[in-house]
C-alpha cells in the first residue's frame, strides 16, 4: 500500500499527529514492539499531561518558536480532546494535569485514535534520502517512499526505552543544525565537598534551587549518586556548569527561633536526619537556641544560599529529556516543517525545544504534532 506520509517514532507527538490526520494518510514506524512506551512510566505512572499554568517562559527554547503552537493547541484544547475521548483526569500539585487512573489509560486512547494511520512495530528506522519530490525511508525490513516525512522520534533520554539519535542524524543529513544535546530533568551528581549528602540517602526536604536567573521550588531528594527529586530536575534544565544555590529553609527566618529554650536541631525547619549532618559540616553544637552566639547564626544563614558546584548529572539512562536538538530557527514554528527541504518535518523533542517539570513536554510533543498534522492536511 502506498501511503503519502511516513511517520518516524510512535511516542506521544507521533501518535497525535497520526491521530489527527485522515484516515489512511500515513504510515507510523516505531522500532518498538509497542507505542508510547515513555508514556507509560511518565509522572509516576499517571502522566502528567499538562499544565494550567502554559507558556513559552516554562521552555528552554527560542521563545517566538514555541509560542505558536503552544497558542494553536493549548492545555485547555488537549485536555479538551482527550476528556471528549473519555480520559479521566486530574489536577495535582494546583496546577498539574495527570490521568486520573494510569497513563495506560492515555496510550490506550492515543493509540486506538492513531490506529486509522497504518501502524508499523519493532522496524527501526535507518536512513532517509529525498529524490525529486520523493522521500525514501530506509528501515531493517524494506524501503518506503512518500511526499512527506514527519521526524517524531524523540530525544536521547532513557535508552532502554527505545531513544536513539536517528532524528538528529536524518537531520543533519538534510543540513539541518543540530545543538548540543544533554540529559536534562534529571539528577545531579556532586563533587567531594558534598559527599556527606550521601549518608542522607533516602531523605528529602523542600527547597529553592536557584540557577542564574531561574528558580526551582519542590523537594530536594538525596540519592546514592547524588541529589535529585523535582526541585532539582528542573533545575538540570537551566544548568550547564559552575555553582547553584540552595535555599534548604525556604522562608525561615531565624530570628523566629534565637529566643527559644528548645534545641537548634529541634527548631530548625529541616527533618532532623538532614538538620544534624548540616550542624556537623558547620562545625555547630546542638545546643539551646537561645545560647547560640551570633557567629554561629551567621554561618547557620548560609543554609539559605547554599553554593554547590555539581560534578555533572545521571545521565540520559535517567534523564527525562534531552535538551538541545534540531535547532528551531531552521523549521517554520507554524508547520513544523524544513526550511530547507520541503515535506520534511520535525515534531517534538527532537527540537531544540525542553520543557520544565510539569507537564510542558508532553504539551510541547503534542501542539507540535497538532501544528504538523493542519499543514499536511492543508488546512493552515
Ligand atoms: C521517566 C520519564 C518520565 C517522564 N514524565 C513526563 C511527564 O510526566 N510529563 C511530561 O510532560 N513529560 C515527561 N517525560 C518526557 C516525555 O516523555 C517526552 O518529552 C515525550 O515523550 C517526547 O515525545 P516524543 O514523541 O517527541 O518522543 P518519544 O516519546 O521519545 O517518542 C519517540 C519514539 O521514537 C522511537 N524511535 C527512536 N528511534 C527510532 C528508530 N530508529 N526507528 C523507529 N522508531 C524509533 C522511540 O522508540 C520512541 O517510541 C518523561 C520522560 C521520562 C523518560
Amino acid at each position: 500500500m502506498k501511503y503519502e506520509t511516513v511517520i518516524i517514532g510512535g511516542g506521544a507527538s507521533a501518535l497525535m499527529l497520526a491521530a489527527q490526520l485522515p484516515k489512511g494518510r500515513a504510515a507510523l514506524i516505531e522500532h518498538n514492539p509497542k507505542p508510547g512506551a515513555k508514556i507509560l512510566i511518565s509522572g509516576g505512572g499517571k502522566c502528567n499531561i499538562t499544565n494550567e499554568k502554559m507558556g513559552s517562559a516554562f521552555f528552554l527554547a527560542e521563545e517566538a518558536f514555541v509560542r505558536y503552537a503552544l497558542e494553536a493547541f493549548d492545555q485547555d484544547d488537549l485536555i479538551a480532546w482527550l476528556k471528549k475521548r473519555g480520559l479521566e483526569v486530574e489536577i495535582r500539585k494546583g496546577s498539574q494535569y495527570f490521568c486520573k487512573h494510569s497513563a495506560k489509560d492515555i496510550v490506550n486512547l492515543l493509540s486506538k485514535e492513531a490506529s486509522k494511520q497504518k501502524l508499523i512495530l519493532s522496524e527501526e528506522v535507518l536512513d532517509v534520502e529525498k529524490r525529486g519530490a520523493y522521500f525514501t525511508i530506509r528501515t531493517d525490513r524494506r524501503s518506503y517512499s512518500v511526499k512527506e516525512v514527519v521526524v517524531a522520534s524523540g530525544g536521547l533520554s532513557f535508552p532502554r526505552l527505545g531513544a536513539s539519535d536517528i532524528g538528529y542524524r536524518i537531520a543533519e543529513a538534510f543540513g539541518h543544525t543540530v545543538t548540543r544535546t544533554a540529559p536534562a530533568l534529571v539528577g545531579l551528581t556532586l563533587q567531594k565537598e558534598q559527599f556527606f549528602f550521601k549518608e542522607l540517602a533516602g531523605a528529602s526536604t523542600d527547597v529553592v534551587i536557584t540557577v542564574g536567573e531561574h528558580k526551582c521550588e519542590g523537594s530536594l531528594l538525596f540519592a546514592h549518586k547524588g541529589i535529585s527529586g523535582p526541585a532539582v530536575l528542573d533545575a538540570s534544565l537551566y544548568w550547564e556548569k559552575g555553582t547553584i544555590e540552595i535555599d534548604f529553609m525556604p522562608g525561615f527566618a531565624l530570628d523566629r527561633i534565637k529566643k527559644s529554650k528548645k534545641q537548634l536541631s529541634t527548631m530548625l525547619p529541616l527533618p532532623k536526619r538532614i538538620t544534624k549532618a548540616f550542624l556537623i559540616q558547620l562545625g555547630i553544637k546542638d545546643s539551646p537556641c537561645y545560647q547560640v552566639d551570633t557567629e554561629t547564626y551567621r554561618r547557620l544563614e548560609t543554609l539559605h544560599r547554599y553554593r554547590l558546584a555539581p560534578a555533572g548529572t545521571f545521565g540520559y539512562s535517567k534523564a527525562e529529556v534531552t535538551k538541545g536538538g534540531i535547532a528551531t530557527d531552521e523549521v517554520d514554528e507554524r508547520s513544523m516543517m524544513s526550511k530547507r527541504v520541503e515535506g520534511l518535518y520535525f515534531t517534538g523533542e527532537v527540537l531544540d525545544v525542553t520543557g520544565r517539570l510539569g507537564g510542558y513536554n508532553f504539551q510541547w510533543a503534542f501542539s507540535s504534532a497538532y501544528c504538523c498534522a493542519k499543514d499536511i492536511k492543508g488546512e493552515r
